[in-house]
C-alpha cells in the first residue's frame, strides 16, 4: 500500500536525519567553519545555507541550532540528551522558529515575523529563526528582514537556506555569512545508503547502490526515497535487476550491446534488444541516458584514456571513431527532446536507432575531405 510505504520513507528518513555534526556525510567545510564558530562561542547572527535539494540545509540549521540553544552551554558539541536539544530534534522548541518562504510570501507575514523579534527567547538564550526556501520572500518582505538583519538584537540569530541564492538581494546575501552546501558525491550516497540496509540487516549489491546514487542526482532525501522503495519491492535482497526494474532502466552489459550492435548494424540483435526494451515496459527517456552515459564513458576512454575499465570496447568490434562517437550522442541528445512528439514513445526509440544506424559517417570519405 503507497499509504504504509510513505509512512516507512517518513521513518527511514527521519532515522537517518543527522542529530548533530558527527553523523553528516560530507559537507566538511560547511561544518568545520559552525563547528570553530560555536567553539570560539561568536556566531553569526545571520548564517545563508545554499545548495540543491536534499544535500542537508534544513539538518544542518537544525544541528547549528542545538549548538546555541544545548543547556549546557553554546557547543560544537550539542548534547543530544537536554530539554532543548531533544525538543529541537523533536520539531518543538520554543524558541526556533522556522518558516517556509515559499507559502509566507506577503509582506505581512514576514512583518508579523519580524515585530515578535524584539520580545526576548522564552526558554533559551537565543530565538532562532530558520527561514527555508528564503529566495520566495516578496521585495517587500526582503525589505522587511533587511531591517532586521541591519540592526538585529542581541538575542537573534537567523538561518537563511535556499536552493537559488542569485534570487536574493545583494544587500541580504551581504549582510549573512554564506555557506555553500556541495552536491554529494555518488560514492558518498552509497556509502551512507550500504550503511543504513547493513543497519536493517537487509543484502544488498554495491552496484545497486551505485546505481540508486546515481538516479539521486546528488540528493540524499531523494537517495533514501528510492531506498524505501526498493525495500519495499525487495523480497531477499536488493540486487542489480531489482534496482534497473524499479527505475526503469535497462542492464548495463544490454546497454553496452544494443550501443555496439547499432554501430555493427546487427539487425538481428538490434530486433531482440528493441522487443525486450518494449516488453520490459523500460523507460525510455533513462535507457536513452543510459546509451548517452555509455558512449561519454567510450569517448573517454578513447580521447582522454580515462573511464571505466568495465567498458572497454570489445577488441572484435569496429572501432569506434571519435566523430561518430559525437555524432550518436547528438542524435541521442536530439532524440531525447523530441521522444514525447511521436505517436508513442517506443516508435521514437526504435525510429532513433534506425536513424543512428542508417546516418554514419564515412571514415573514408571524412578522411579524403580533410
Ligand atoms: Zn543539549
Amino acid at each position: 500500500m503507497p499509504e504504509i510505504r510513505m509512512q516507512d520513507y517518513k521513518a527511514l528518513a527521519r532515522q537517518w536525519r543527522p542529530q548533530s555534526f558527527q553523523y553528516f556525510v560530507g559537507q566538511q567545510h560547511a561544518i568545520t567553519a559552525l563547528q570553530q564558530s560555536l567553539k570560539r562561542k561568536s556566531v553569526h547572527h545571520a548564517h545563508l545555507l545554499t545548495g540543491t535539494r536534499g544535500v542537508g540545509k534544513t539538518s544542518l540549521a537544525r544541528v547549528l541550532a542545538k549548538g546555541l540553544s544545548c543547556i549546557k552551554g553554546v557547543t560544537d558539541v550539542p548534547c543530544e540528551q537536554c530539554e532543548h536539544c531533544k525538543a529541537i530534534e523533536q520539531g518543538n522548541y520554543v524558541d526556533l522558529i522556522e518558516i517556509d518562504a515559499a507559502s509566507k510570501t506577503k509582506v505581512e507575514d514576514t512583518k508579523e515575523l519580524l515585530n515578535q523579534v524584539h520580545y526576548p527567547p522564552v526558554q533559551g538564550r537565543y530565538k532562532i529563526y530558520l527561514i527555508d526556501e528564503v529566495h520566495s520572500l516578496s521585495a517587500n518582505s526582503f525589505n522587511a528582514l533587511l531591517k532586521t538583519l541591519e540592526e538585529p538584537p542581541e538575542h537573534i540569530k537567523f538561518i537563511l537556506a535556499t536552493t537559488d541564492p542569485q534570487k536574493l538581494p545583494i544587500t541580504i546575501q551581504s549582510r549573512c555569512i554564506q555557506l555553500h552546501l556541495q552536491q554529494l558525491t555518488e560514492a558518498d550516497i552509497a556509502k551512507q545508503l550500504e550503511k543504513i540496509l547493513t543497519d536493517r540487516s537487509t543484502t544488498f549489491s554495491h552496484q545497486a547502490m551505485m546505481t540508486l546514487a546515481e538516479a539521486a542526482n546528488g540528493s540524499m532525501r531523494d537517495a533514501i526515497s528510492l531506498l524505501e522503495q526498493a525495500i519495499a519491492l525487495c523480497k531477499e535482497s536488493i540486487d542489480d535487476e531489482l534496482i534497473d526494474n524499479m527505475l526503469g532502466r535497462a542492464p548495463k552489459a544490454d546497454i553496452k550491446s544494443l550501443v555496439h550492435s547499432i554501430h555493427n548494424n546487427a539487425k538481428e540483435k538490434i530486433s531482440e534488444h528493441l522487443g525486450k526494451i518494449e516488453k520490459n515496459q523500460l523507460n525510455y527517456h533513462t535507457v536513452i541516458d543510459q546509451m548517452i552515459t555509455y558512449l561519454y564513458q567510450v569517448t573517454q576512454q578513447q580521447v582522454l584514456s580515462t573511464g571505466n575499465e568495465a567498458n572497454k570496447t570489445d577488441t572484435d568490434d569496429k572501432r569506434f571513431g571519435e566523430e561518430q562517437v559525437q555524432l550518436y550522442i547528438q542524435q541521442l541528445i536530439k532524440a531525447k527532446g523530441e521522444l514525447d512528439l511521436y505517436p508513442d514513445q517506443p516508435m521514437g526509440f526504435n525510429l532513433t536507432v534506425l536513424r543512428m544506424m542508417a546516418f554514419k559517417l564515412e571514415q573514408t570519405s571524412l578522411a579524403e575531405l580533410i
